[in-house]
C-alpha cells in the first residue's frame, strides 16, 4: 500500500491533470471562448441601433449572436438534453474533429463564404471569433457581424439536424 501512495498515486493524479489539461485546451481552442475572454464581451454597451427598423429575421439573427456570446459557444440545442450542444466531434463540412464556435465562424471551408475576407493565416482564429462577438461600435458592423455568426451557426444546426435558438 505504501508503494501505491508513493508511486502509482502520484502517477495517476499526474496522468489525470495532463489529460485534464489537454482537454481544456482542446476546448479553450477549439469549441469555447475562455472565460477571461468572454469577461470584456459582457461589458454593457451604450446601444444606438435604430432597433425599430430591425426586421424579424435580423432579430433572430441578433438572438443567436447574443446567445452565443452569453454561453461562449455555438447556441445549438440538444433535442436530447435541452441544453446547448457547443462542442460537436466532427465538423459535417471538413471532418474536423473536435470542433465548436470558433470553428463554424472563423476557420471552416463550409462557411467561408460568409466571411468578408478570406481568412489570414497568421491571425489567430481565437482573435477572429471575439472580433465577431465584440461590439463593433456602430450598427453596420454590427449587422455584419450578427449576420456571420447566426448564419455560421444555423448552417451547422440544419447540417446537424438540430436547431438553434
Ligand atoms: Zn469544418
Amino acid at each position: 500500500m505504501r508503494q501505491y501512495a508513493k508511486h502509482v498515486q502520484p502517477f495517476l493524479l499526474s496522468s489525470d491533470y495532463e489529460w485534464f489539461k489537454n482537454a481544456l485546451a482542446v476546448l479553450n481552442s477549439e469549441g469555447l471562448i475562455p472565460y477571461v475572454d468572454i469577461i470584456p464581451l459582457h461589458q454593457p454597451w451604450a446601444a444606438k441601433e435604430q432597433w425599430k427598423t430591425w426586421p424579424v429575421s435580423l432579430w433572430q439573427a441578433h438572438r443567436i449572436w447574443s446567445v452565443a456570446r452569453i454561453i461562449g459557444g455555438a447556441p445549438i440545442l440538444s433535442e436530447v438534453s435541452g441544453g446547448f450542444i457547443t462542442i460537436f466531434s466532427l465538423c459535417p463540412f471538413c471532418h474536423r474533429r473536435t470542433i465548436g464556435l470558433q470553428h463554424m465562424v472563423t476557420t471552416c471551408p463550409g462557411t467561408i463564404d460568409l466571411r468578408r475576407n478570406p481568412p489570414d493565416p497568421n491571425v489567430d482564429p481565437r482573435i477572429l471569433l471575439k472580433a465577431a462577438l465584440t461590439y463593433p461600435g456602430n450598427e453596420k458592423d454590427l449587422i455584419a457581424q450578427v449576420i456571420l455568426v447566426s448564419s455560421a451557426v444555423a448552417r451547422f444546426a440544419t447540417a446537424f439536424d438540430l436547431s438553434t435558438i
